[in-house]
C-alpha cells in the first residue's frame, strides 16, 4: 500500500468548497485535471472520469463512491480489471478551520501488486495533477466567497435605519394604470427578507422582501377583480394581480394553521416607508431555484452586514410562536376528544 498525500489551505468555508468539488457538471470549467466527469455523488453511485496528469496517458476511470459526508468527506475507489493489480481510493477531506476557512487533505491509497513498480510515475506526476486541482479548487472556492449579491432593493444599498412602523398604509401592484389597490388601517410587522420560492420577488433580487398585518386590518379597496389566488394549494393563499404579477397579499383560510389571523404583504407595494427587515428567513431555499450553492456564503456575509441574521426557516422568535402553537392545538384536539 502507498498513499499520496497533498493538501491546501483554503480561506472559503468548507461548504463553499464542498459546493465546488459536488457540483461536477461544472467540472470542465475550472478542474484541468478531472476535465471530464459523469455520473451521480451519492454513496455506492458510479462516475465516469478523465484522469488528465502530467507526463501520463489520459486515463478514464469509473469509480465508485464509497463515502459522502456533506461539506467534511468524498472518497471513491477505482480498480483495474483485475482488481489484485491495482486500485485507488481517492479522499478528499475538508476541516473547519477557527477562521472560517478550512483545510484541504486531498490524498489516494494505492494498493495491488502493480504499486510497487508504479509508484516512481504516481509520486511525482499523480501529486503534480491532484496539487493543480487543489490550487484550482481553491482559486475557485475564494472567488465564489466574494460574489457580489443583489439581495433585494430595500437593501441593496446598504443597511436600513431603524424607522417606527405607520400606523396604515394603501398598497399597489405595478400595473401603470387601473392598479389594485390594498388598504391596510394598521402597522406592518416581522418585516424579513424571505428566500423561499413562493414569495414574489422583484426582478434580479433573491428575496422577497414580507411583513405581516393583521387580516381585519386588510381591505381591497381597488380592481378586485384583477385579483388571482397564484397557488392554491399552498396554506398561505397569495393573490397576485393578472396585469402585473405583483402579489398584494397571502391569506391563510386554515383556522387550525399558526398563520391563521394574519395576511402577508410585500411592503414596497406601500404608500410608507415600512420599518426596516430585521432578519432573512428560508436562506438556502435560493439554492433550490437556482443560486449556485458555492454563492450561499457571499449571501450570507452579505446578509449579516445589512443586520439580517440568515435563518433557514423564519427567525428563533416565529420559530417559537409556531412550536408553541402545535402544542395548543394538541391540547385542544385533547380537550375535544375528552369531551
Ligand atoms: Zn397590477
Ligand atoms: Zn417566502
Amino acid at each position: 500500500m502507498r498513499l499520496l498525500e497533498t493538501d491546501i489551505r483554503i480561506d472559503a468555508a468548507p461548504q463553499t468548497v464542498w459546493s465546488i468539488l459536488d457540483d461536477i457538471d461544472r467540472y470542465p470549467e475550472w478542474n484541468e485535471t478531472v476535465p471530464q466527469i459523469e455520473g451521480r455523488t451519492t454513496v455506492d453511485g458510479t462516475l465516469r472520469i478523465l484522469l488528465v496528469q502530467p507526463e501520463t496517458p489520459d486515463l478514464p476511470l469509473e469509480p465508485t463512491i464509497l463515502r459522502i459526508v456533506g461539506a467534511r468527506e468524498l472518497r471513491w475507489i477505482s480498480y483495474t480489471p483485475d482488481p489484485t493489480l491495482l486500485s485507488g481510493e481517492h479522499i478528499f477531506i475538508l476541516e473547519p478551520t477557527d477562521d472560517g476557512g478550512c483545510h484541504l487533505r486531498h490524498n489516494e491509497i494505492f494498493r495491488g501488486s502493480l504499486v510497487d513498480t508504479m509508484w516512481p510515475g504516481i509520486s511525482i506526476n499523480g501529486k503534480a495533477a491532484y496539487e493543480r486541482m487543489n490550487r484550482a479548487l481553491k482559486a475557485r472556492a475564494e472567488a465564489a466567497r466574494d460574489v457580489p449579491v443583489a439581495i433585494h432593493p430595500s437593501v441593496d444599498r446598504g443597511v436600513v435605519p431603524h424607522r417606527p412602523a405607520v400606523d396604515g398604509s394603501t398598497l399597489r401592484c405595478l400595473c401603470p394604470t387601473d392598479r389594485v389597490e390594498v388598504r391596510i388601517a394598521a402597522a406592518v410587522s416581522h418585516n424579513h427578507l424571505c428566500g423561499c420560492s413562493k414569495c414574489w420577488k422583484p426582478a434580479g433580487s433573491l428575496f422577497a422582501q414580507t411583513a405581516v398585518v393583521p387580516k381585519d386590518a386588510l381591505e381591497i379597496a381597488a380592481r378586485a377583480d384583477k385579483l388571482q389566488v397564484v397557488d392554491a394549494a399552498q396554506a398561505i393563499r397569495r393573490h397576485a394581480c393578472t396585469g402585473c404579477g405583483a402579489h398584494l397579499f397571502g391569506r391563510v383560510d386554515d383556522p387550525d394553521h399558526h398563520f391563521y389571523g394574519v395576511d402577508f404583504v410585500h411592503p414596497e407595494l406601500a404608500d410608507q416607508p415600512p420599518p426596516a427587515p430585521r432578519f432573512a428567513a428560508f436562506v438556502s431555499s435560493i439554492v433550490e431555484t437556482g443560486t449556485p450553492a458555492s454563492h450561499m456564503q457571499s449571501v450570507r456575509t452579505r446578509l449579516r452586514t445589512l443586520g439580517l441574521e440568515p435563518y433557514d426557516v423564519f427567525s428563533p422568535e416565529l420559530m417559537d410562536v409556531i412550536a408553541y402553537h402545535k402544542v395548543k392545538m394538541a391540547r385542544s384536539t385533547e380537550r375535544t376528544g375528552a369531551a
